[in-house]
């Protein structure tokens, strides 16, 4: 547990052990809930705009009405920064449906639950970033975008984490999975990039993944980089036989991938092994930190009105 965490909940910053949420809110018998983690470098939120534009997503996909506009939810974030006792942290903003009686109908909620978290960070450790992560292709396929679109960040993880749970049995980092169709997705909280023959590959929003705003901002940068960039849907085979690959997430950043497990219930079950980090990840982990870097000098030169405080 961070004691020195910031616990914002509802209207306030509340001490850790006050901060208590009722056993009949939706978000804890339901999931009915969505969530934004964002990661703060020297006391700088990196691309809150975009994770509030997303959180705002997730909750529309649900008709969850979020309690505050994104101004007042800049506010609650920086109050709960400052409550907090890192600069470079973790951060979380839950909301849930609420309290209610026992029922699905989310009119049975009338008020959301809003909560901020702000705590250590733990990032990675450096191994991942000099030798690679091992990654397994899981049994567990991503939801159904019919059925549980994975553009929605809800608290309903039971998905993903059930293929957390193969990866650690396989030895691995993280789990990839497969969507219904056999293409490859996501991982349980990062997205995938891989290598052939000099381009970039990644599978497309159509297969069923969440927009990583990692991804986005990988994206963006192997386009300025003049990369061949491609979105699209592939195969468990492709990434077996690429020459290089990586996973992205907020928290991870750019983590290259060292071996690829394939799924064991496949016939064409394989190990892949990369020897070293490749040429195009490393150029693609030293440009996001710059990337980083630039983001909060840009922030912090353009003052405290962009963090919402003198609108
Ligand atoms: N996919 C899933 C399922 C995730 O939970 C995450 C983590 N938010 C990602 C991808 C990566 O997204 P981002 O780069 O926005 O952190």
């Amino acid at each position: 547990m961070d004691e020195s965490a910031g616990i914002y909940l509802n209207d306030r910053v509340v001490p850790l052990a006050q901060a208590r949420v009722s056993v009949l809110d939706h978000g804890f018998l339901y999931g009915d809930g969505v969530y934004e983690t964002m990661r703060v470098y020297g006391g700088v939120v990196f691309m809150m705009e975009e994770h509030l534009a997303r959180l705002e997503n997730s909750a529309s996909l649900i008709e969850l009405r979020l309690p505050k506009s994104p101004r007042q939810m800049k506010l609650a974030i920086y109050e709960t920064l400052e409550a907090c006792g890192h600069k470079d942290a973790y951060l979380r903003v839950t909301v849930s449906r609420g309290e209610g009686p026992i029922g699905l109908d989310p009119e049975l909620c009338p008020r959301p639950t809003f909560f901020v978290y702000a705590g250590r960070l733990t990032p990675p450790s450096r191994d991942y970033y000099e030798e690679g992560i091992t990654l397994a292709v899981a049994n567990t396929r991503r939801n159904l975008r019919e059925a549980l679109d994975p553009q929605i960040k809800s608290l309903n993880f039971l998905n993903n984490i059930r293929a957390k749970i193969e990866a650690k049995k396989a030895g691995a980092h993280e789990a990839l999975m497969l969507n219904h169709r056999g293409h490859l997705a996501e991982g349980t909280t990062s997205n995938i990039f891989f290598v052939s023959e000099g381009a970039l590959l990644t599978p497309g929003p159509e297969c069923g993944i969440l927009r990583g705003i990692t991804r986005d901002t990988v994206l963006a940068m192997a386009r300025r980089m003049d990369m061949k960039v491609v979105e699209g849907e592939f195969t468990e085979e492709d990434l077996l036989g690429s020459s290089e690959a990586f996973i992205t997430s907020t928290i991870m950043e750019v983590v290259p991938v060292s071996r690829l497990i394939g799924a064991p219930s496949h016939t064409h079950t394989g190990i892949r092994d990369f020897h070293g980090v490749g040429d195009i990840t490393k150029a693609l982990m030293a440009e996001y930190r710059k990337e980083v870097f630039s983001y909060v000098q840009n922030t912090r030169a353009a003052g405290p009105s962009i963090w919402g405080f003198t609108e």
